[in-house]
């Protein structure tokens, strides 16, 4: 009996530590985590366009400790709104890119607000190519900008975060999901998706 017990506890222990560790960054890496209740954003390209992620979340190239993805695409792919929102920030009269320190303030951008007060950001935009402007209203799919790149940018491509409330009421970059051709996904480096809008 003393024997059935010990194999019962060690048996709910390990059922607890996996229960403990689904929210770790460790799974969000190898795209396990999954969380029914976070928004499913779309891939931020036109619908069928496929897109090869480069780096995701807490990466060793420039994405350490950080929930952010950069899509390499070319130059002058249209970059569509992930979800709907507001404009609250642009800019686009940038056309310096590179990896020296400065470059790090020569990013051209657009910033959405979300209804529920996250915001997303979508980096190293081409010069002068932005379609909206700060108080438009955009919907989820809509064409905002040109990929380019402007910034901390060795090549062109897209990085992409939101920002926002956590479970814990703390404002930080978020994990977010999409609907891809793979299905609802959080998605991985190295791997290619193809945008599905619906
Ligand atoms: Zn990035």
């Amino acid at each position: 009996m003393k024997q059935f017990v010990f194999i019962l506890i060690s048996f709910l222990n390990f059922y607890c530590c996996v229960a403990q560790e689904q929210y770790s960054i460790r799974d969000l890496k190898s795209g396990k985590f999954t969380d029914d209740s976070s928004y499913i954003y779309d891939l931020p390209f036109e619908n069928k366009k496929k897109v090869f992620l480069i780096q995701a979340y807490d990466s060793k190239m420039s994405h350490k400790g950080e929930f952010a993805l950069d899509f390499k695409v070319k130059k002058k792919t249209k970059i569509c709104a992930a979800r709907d929102g507001v404009v609250i920030s642009a800019r686009g009269d940038s056309d310096k890119g590179g990896l020296k320190p400065e470059n790090m303030s020569d990013g051209n951008h657009i910033s959405i607000k979300h209804y529920d007060g996250s915001v997303a950001h979508y980096w190293h935009l081409i010069k002068d190519g932005a379609f909206v402007k700060v108080g438009d209203t955009i919907t989820k799919g809509q064409v905002i900008d040109l990929s380019g790149n402007t910034g901390y940018s060795a090549f062109p491509h897209l990085h992409f975060e939101v920002i926002g409330y956590d479970g814990t009421g703390a404002y930080k970059q978020l994990p977010t999901r999409f609907y891809t051709n793979k299905g609802t996904i959080y998605l991985r480096p190295g791997k290619f998706y193809k945008a599905v809008h619906y």
